[in-house]
């Protein structure tokens, strides 16, 4: 392995699900959900690969997909991408971020991440052979905020990307609007670019909104937004992304796309096409599916005397192991599996720093009720 891909052997995601496979545990680590997408989706797929839909896409991405994308942002935010070339289709959203760090980003500049991040933004900064820095969030209350002066003051002369996730994975904070308004201004002010993960847009509870921050004022012409099919439509299987953003940076994300990947698969383009045209009702519903199984798992995770976070969106809900008597998430996440049957990842995985985040646990609540029952039985036992 080349030095600077070391660092990233495997993905805490992937050795969690091994060992909850192992042992036989309830996967509350891994976030993916166990039910399937809407029905007319699934078919719109047979349906295309009946229909001869098997061959390469066009490199952008099929123009139906393109449009619907766009319609989507519009309906939805307000904000007018030109599916010519503004929308780029790309192998999920994880695709989408590494080639807009690729695309955009120079070998020894700087990308700031705010932490807890994503795991796959940190490889994708050292795939590009850039420099990540990082801010952490702070603590809010129950949740989560970000530290605006402290985010202004890890701005350099070389950073030149900053990554912002609202929805936010592992937390579950989903970012005010006034905090994203401060976040455009210090972009603006600095003259960052900045990437977007959106994947989550559409997991918001309590009836909180989500903001694109490329709606802001002076964010269009430097922000590229991230989504997926993967979690709007229960496809994580599907690896169908996109990115969007003014032409030139989308030519830059293309530039790099293009060679990793040339194309995504073709019959699940027309089928997401028709989920984001024809599904919303669906999504309304998986959403109240959700915030309810939030509130189950977090309830569950309080009378088992874990400190609880709040979770506003997402698919996952935080929790603090150390009035369990715990003094390490890692361990704690690593015995787990064996001690009751349950699997969970540890926040320290998503972060640099770790001092902060030592006994804080992810845990994902995307599963049918009766996994979550059959966990809160388990959990019930450490309490
Ligand atoms: N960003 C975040 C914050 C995620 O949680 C995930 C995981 N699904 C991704 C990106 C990757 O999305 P995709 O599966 O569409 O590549
Ligand atoms: N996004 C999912 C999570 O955070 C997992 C994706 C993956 O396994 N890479 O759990």
């Amino acid at each position: 392995t080349v030095e600077r891909l070391r660092p990233f052997g495997s993905t805490i995601f992937a050795e969690m699900t091994a060992l909850a496979v192992a042992t036989g545990a309830v996967n509350l680590g891994q976030g993916f959900p166990d039910t399937d997408g809407p029905a007319s989706m699934l078919t719109a797929a047979k349906d295309a690969i009946a229909g001869g839909l098997n061959q390469y896409a066009p490199g952008p991405g099929m123009p139906v997909l393109r449009e619907a994308i766009a319609a989507d942002r519009s309906r939805n935010h307000g904000i007018e991408y030109d599916p010519a070339d503004q929308v780029l289709v790309t192998v999920g959203a994880t695709e989408a971020i590494a080639a807009t760090i690729l695309g955009l980003v120079e070998p020894g500049e700087e990308v700031l991440l705010i932490e807890p991040y994503y795991d796959s933004y940190a490889a994708a900064v050292a795939l590009a052979c850039a420099r990540r820095t990082t801010v952490p969030l702070a603590p809010d209350g129950s949740g989560f905020a970000v530290d605006l002066d402290a985010l202004e003051q890890a701005i350099t002369p070389r950073t030149k990307l900053l990554v912002v996730n609202s929805p936010h994975n592992p937390t579950g904070m989903v970012m005010t609007r006034d905090e994203l308004v401060r976040i455009a201004e210090i972009a603006c002010e600095h003259d960052l670019l900045v990437l977007t993960d959106e994947v989550y847009e559409r997991l918001v509870f309590d009836g909180s909104t989500h903001v694109p921050i490329a709606t802001l004022p002076g964010m269009f012409e430097r922000t590229v937004t991230v989504s997926s099919a993967a979690k709007t439509f229960n496809a994580t299987g599907w690896k169908t992304g996109w990115a969007l953003g003014p032409a030139d940076l989308i030519d830059a994300v293309r530039a790099a796309k293009q060679f990793m990947t040339f194309v995504g698969g073709t019959p699940f383009q027309p089928a997401v096409a028709h989920a984001l045209i024809h599904e919303a009702e669906w999504v309304n519903a998986l959403r109240s599916g959700l915030q309810a199984k939030r509130d189950l798992l977090s309830t569950v995770l309080s009378e088992a005397g874990f400190d609880v976070k709040s979770s506003s969106g997402t698919y996952f809900v935080c929790a603090d192991v150390a009035p369990l008597g715990e003094s390490d998430a890692v361990e704690f996440c690593r015995s787990l599996p064996h001690r009751i049957g349950v699997a969970a990842v540890p926040v320290a995985a998503f972060v640099d720093h770790p001092a902060p985040w030592k006994t804080l646990v992810r845990f994902a609540f995307c599963k049918k009720d009766e996994v979550l029952n059959e966990a809160a039985d388990r959990l019930h036992t450490l309490a």
